[in-house]
């Protein structure tokens, strides 16, 4: 059952999302498993740019539906990066 659960979900990522599932597996490797957000919850969304289709990232449940309702903005995606923590802000004020 586990095999045929597979197969649907390439299925729908190639069909939706022009990837594979191992493009999947690399990109979620690359965020270190966490939605590329909120780096909290692991990511389990694919997000995908409407107007040029190209995949951006993993996201999970909360910042996808997030990212739909600001119509994808990325003064959005920036603001979430920096309520991520204070990480970007120290790392802003080392660079000066
Ligand atoms: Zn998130």
């Amino acid at each position: 059952m586990g095999r045929e659960n597979k197969s649907e979900r390439n299925y729908l990522l190639q069909h939706r999302y022009a990837i594979t599932e191992d493009d999947f597996a690399r990109m979620l490797a690359r965020q270190g498993g966490l939605c590329a957000i909120c780096r909290v919850v692991p990511g389990t969304f694919v997000d995908h740019c409407r107007a040029t289709g190209q995949v951006r990232g993993v996201l999970c449940f909360n910042c996808d539906n997030g990212l739909g309702h600001f119509a994808d903005s990325t003064v959005v995606l920036e603001l979430a990066a920096l309520s991520g923590g204070g990480g970007a802000l120290a790392g802003l004020g080392g660079a000066a």
